[in-house]
């Protein structure tokens, strides 16, 4: 469904990705792991069309979205520190991507009731978001991303702000969700314990390379070096 190729991104002298390449299948779920300024989060905003590309593609359902807005490139994505509108209640936040697509106005309804019930918060259209919980408000968030039925989701630490219980509830939840939609989904994550319940594969990064890809019990069982193995037992 998706393959990048020789991915790079420059700041200056300094490659946040560096000749990245990766393929995602459909239906696949792919968690990017790696410490903090790996480039994980450039990745998925490369892939989305926020971030430009210094050399490489990315080529989704066989399109290269080199010229292809991020509105028209059917990728959601659901960032770090997931940005909801404040201004907007629960309603607004979710059809957000819809109205940027031009849906009418009863479709819209329909699809927010909809995926209201599908991420457990029933009925809570015309809430504000500042009366929500961390957990609901990254729900809002996930529902929002899942709005205009991507190709590919993407979440950059969708379970960041949140206490393990619940994190581990919602991880739960969501690859039972996956599962049923059928999405294919690259998700970003510090939390290897988070991957490795989520994920079909895992993409451990370093210094804006890929390390290592495998299932999570490859990854576990045969790090690919001390840099891998060093990250799994230190990191968290
Ligand atoms: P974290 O786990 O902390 O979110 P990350 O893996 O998502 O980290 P990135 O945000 O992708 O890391 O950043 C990768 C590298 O690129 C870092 O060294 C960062 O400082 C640098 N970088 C990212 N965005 C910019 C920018 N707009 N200008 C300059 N440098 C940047
Ligand atoms: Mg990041």
């Amino acid at each position: 469904l998706l393959r990048l190729a020789g991915l790079t991104v420059r700041f200056g002298a300094h490659a946040a990705l560096d000749a990245v390449g990766l393929d995602v299948a459909e239906h696949e779920t792919v968690c990017v792991l790696g410490p903090s300024g790996s480039g994980k989060s450039t990745l998925l905003r490369v892939i989305a069309g926020l971030q430009q590309a210094d050399a490489g593609e990315v080529v989704l359902d066989g399109r290269n979205l080199r010229t292809v807005p991020t509105h028209r490139r059917g990728v959601g994505l659901m960032f770090q520190d997931h940005q909801l509108f404040p201004q907007r209640d629960v309603a607004g936040n979710v059809a957000f991507g819809l109205r940027m697509r031009g849906a009418a106005r009863a479709e819209q309804e329909r699809k927010v009731a909809e995926l209201l019930d599908l991420v457990g918060l029933p009925g809570a259209q015309r809430r504000a978001v500042g009366s929500l919980s961390g957990g609901e408000q990254q729900r809002v968030a996930l529902a929002r991303a899942l709005a205009p039925s991507p190709r590919l989701l993407m979440l950059d630490e969708p379970l960041g702000q949140l206490d393990r219980g619940l994190r581990e509830r919602l991880v739960v939840e969501l690859r039972r969700l996956f599962g049923e939609l059928g999405t294919t989904v690259l998700a970003v994550t510090h939390d290897q314990g988070e991957a490795f319940a989520l994920a079909d594969r895992v993409v451990v990064m370093r210094d804006g390379r890929i390390a290592q890809t495998g299932t999570p019990l490859e990854v576990w069982q045969r790090p690919a070096d001390e840099f891998v193995a060093r990250f799994l037992g230190f990191d968290n």
